[in-house]
């Protein structure tokens, strides 16, 4: 199911927010290669392995990116990126 893929105008906002990683290394086995995902991916809120949906429960939107050579995945908060502000004002210019 992938209903939840970053359209075009979102991948553009997310290749120039991330555009620094490709001076970065990756920290776990310096390699300069990263992949980032075309969905994002929610954290949820721990509630002591109980499953909580709404209500008080925080959910994290995020992007992974994850190194090519050895897969160490770093997750960017997609509200910080701007890539869920579609249609209001692009605070983080
Ligand atoms: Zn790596």
């Amino acid at each position: 199911m992938s209903d939840f893929k970053l359209t075009a105008e979102q991948k553009n906002i997310l290749a120039k927010k991330l555009s620094h990683l490709s001076k970065a290394s990756c920290q776990s086995c310096g390699g300069k290669e990263w992949i980032a995902s075309e969905n994002i991916f929610e954290m949820r809120e721990f509630h002591g392995g109980n499953l909580v949906i709404g209500g008080q429960s925080a959910i994290l939107p995020v992007i992974p990116v994850t190194c090519k050579k050895c897969g160490q995945t770093i997750f960017f908060n997609a509200l910080t990126l701007g890539i869920l502000n579609q249609g209001k004002e692009n605070e983080q210019k």
